[in-house]
């Protein structure tokens, strides 16, 4: 019998400590939200008052927790393990938290204890039945000594020298994220080119993913991913996969790309749900969110006749007009979607987040997730993130904090102005505390070879004082100073219209209905589209008769919209 601690009883350190006290150890237990030590008293293990003192009465001390902060939080300090660590002790540090995080422990623990890093492959079903795999790093007598107590849990392997077992755990979630995405990728394109599920499993048990295939389906075709390892905690880990990369000037792509996918889909908030949910977002608009229906499915009873199969809605001055609803926006959408017409909100509009605006949409009566909403801030991150030949994957964002998060979500670490020189993309949305100091720090890193993105080219947006200066105003400065002009992804441009069309995937005939002549009823021409101006924005009717390019359909408002498509079907 050893005398073990276990720090974190989250969902894994709660299983391994109930498999040591099942194994016969003295086990002392701590964590933060103290409640969760209840059920493992009831089993009998002791609860400590703070990690030092767990350090106190252990031999063995393992660590569970969640990422390199929370490491830091019991470790350091006077109530951390650090404080309570002997030379008689060892400690375990299980969490994945990557080889800086471990190199720092080591330098917060009195130099005579014992550390080992042995991060676990397997999840919750492996934690209870003891058959994690466990990557341990440091001297081999270490790994001896304190292999009969970690046999309760898993089977070791001993990858190396200290920090060897948290660069083998990254390796391994490298290997599933990308096999992950590419399992997703590929079940999107067999949906895509219109193969049937049956085949595209038979396919795929011919191929190298056969295994992951047939393990996800069930998940796949419920759309269902209960929580195992938190989609958070995932994201986590691409994170640490990606600093580690860049600190050792490792080139990943595929890796990098399968980050973003976790990344979006913890912006869609799965983050709480299992990690392989990132195949929900992968499959997104082919299992859920805006989907055209089949074209041989029969109309739902009592519903409108479509003259559209999918619809793009710009929101400002077509469903709302500042901060009020447009009346009869929300019947109108309810009516076509009544009748299977999929519908996708977009908007130039950088400084809310989707999320932010699904919920807008849901309280006037339009029910929305984030997977409904496209923004201009989130096409310009999937376009960052697809910049071929990024090294560090680092950005400068000037905009408004829904902008740094979607970039973020595309797997960018931010820079501060003072560290612009390290920018390789910068990325621009209008934002109301632009300053002298941004457009230096913008105009340096375009200078020094950055990549210039923006969300939009309007110069102002209508306000009721008049108009203010929007992200084309702020984006020409950094363009002349930075002597380089800028990609712009909002509409007009035909990337937004593309994104939107391919998120509506499988429908035909789209409709793109919204208030500006250049910006929606131009823009949506150019991508091929059908256009339906409404008159409750920036257009009257006196402006139609000049305008370059004209509608197809003007409607006073969207109100009207489902009598005008049924009068066009
Ligand atoms: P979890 O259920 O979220 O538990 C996280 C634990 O960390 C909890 O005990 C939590 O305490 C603690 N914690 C978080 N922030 C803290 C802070 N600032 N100070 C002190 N404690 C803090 O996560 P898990 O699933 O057990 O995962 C634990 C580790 O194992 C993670 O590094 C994860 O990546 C890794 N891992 C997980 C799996 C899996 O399938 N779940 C598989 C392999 C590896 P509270 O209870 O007070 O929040």
């Amino acid at each position: 019998m050893t005398a073990v601690a276990v720090v974190g009883l989250g969902a894994m350190g709660s299983r391994v400590a109930a498999r040591l006290v099942a194994a016969g150890h003295e086990v002392t237990v701590w964590n933060r939200s103290a409640g969760k030590a209840g059920p493992l008293a009831e089993l009998g293990a002791i609860p400590a008052a703070t990690p030092a003192e767990a350090a106190s009465r252990a031999e063995v001390l393992i660590t569970m927790v969640a990422d390199p902060a929370a490491l830091r939080a019991v470790t350091e300090g006077p109530d951390g393990v650090g404080a309570g660590a002997s030379a008689s002790l060892t400690v375990v540090e299980m969490s994945t938290v990557g080889p800086g995080a471990v190199a720092r422990l080591a330098s917060a623990l009195p130099p005579a204890t014992g550390l080992l890093d042995a991060p676990v492959l397997g999840s919750l079903a492996e934690a209870e039945s003891g058959s994690l795999v466990i990557f341990a790093g440091g001297p081999a007598q270490l790994v001896e000594r304190v292999s009969p107590v970690l046999a309760a849990v898993g089977s070791v392997l001993h990858v190396g020298d200290l920090g060897a077992g948290a660069a083998a755990k990254l390796m391994a979630n490298a290997a599933l994220f990308a096999t992950l995405g590419t399992l997703g990728e590929a079940i999107a394109l067999a949906r895509g080119l219109g193969l049937s599920a049956e085949a595209a499993y038979r396919v795929l048990a011919a191929t190298p993913l056969a295994a992951q295939a047939e393990r996800r389906r069930a998940a796949i075709e419920a759309s269902e991913y209960p929580p195992r390892f938190r989609l958070t905690l995932a994201g986590k880990d691409a994170r640490l996969i990606a600093d580690a990369a860049a600190a050792a000037r490792v080139d990943l792509r595929l890796t990098t790309a399968a980050g973003t996918w976790l990344a979006e889909a913890e912006q869609a908030g799965l983050g709480d749900r299992d990690y392989t949910a990132m195949l929900k977002t992968i499959l997104r608009g082919r299992d859920s969110g805006p989907s055209c229906p089949r074209p041989d499915a029969p109309p739902a009873p009592g519903a409108e006749p479509a003259g559209y199969d999918g619809l793009i809605i710009d929101l400002d001055g077509v469903v709302w007009r500042g901060s009020d609803p447009i009346p009869g926006a929300a019947e109108a959408i309810a009516a076509v979607r009544g009748g299977g017409t999929p519908v996708l909100f977009v908007t130039n509009e950088p400084r809310r987040s989707r999320n932010a605006l699904a919920k807008r949409l849901t309280e006037i009566g339009i029910p929305a997730t984030a997977a409904d909403v496209m923004t201009s801030a989130a096409v310009a991150a999937r376009v960052a993130g697809s910049l071929p030949g990024l090294a560090n994957r680092r950005a400068l964002v000037v905009g408004p904090p829904a902008l740094h998060d979607e970039i973020k979500g595309a797997g960018f670490r931010l820079v501060t102005s003072d560290e612009a020189a390290e920018a390789e993309v910068v990325v621009v949305g209008g934002h109301e505390s632009f300053d002298y100091r941004e457009l230096r720090a913008a105009a340096a890193a375009v200078r020094a070879g950055a990549q210039l993105l923006a969300t939009g080219r309007d110069a102002v947006f209508p306000m009721p004082d008049g108009p203010w200066p929007a992200t084309g105003a702020i984006l020409a400065a950094i363009e002349t100073a930075g002597a380089a002009p800028a990609v712009v992804v909002g509409k007009p441009e035909r990337i937004m219209f593309d994104i939107a069309r391919e998120t509506l995937a499988g429908c035909a005939r789209i409709g793109m209905i919204g208030d500006h002549l250049i910006t929606d009823i131009e823009g949506a021409k150019r991508a091929g589209l059908d256009a339906i101006l409404v008159l409750t924005g920036t257009t009257s009717r006196a402006d139609i008769e000049r305008a370059m390019t004209p509608p197809d359909i003007v409607l006073n408002s969207l109100a009207a919209l489902p009598e005008a498509i049924r009068a066009r079907s």
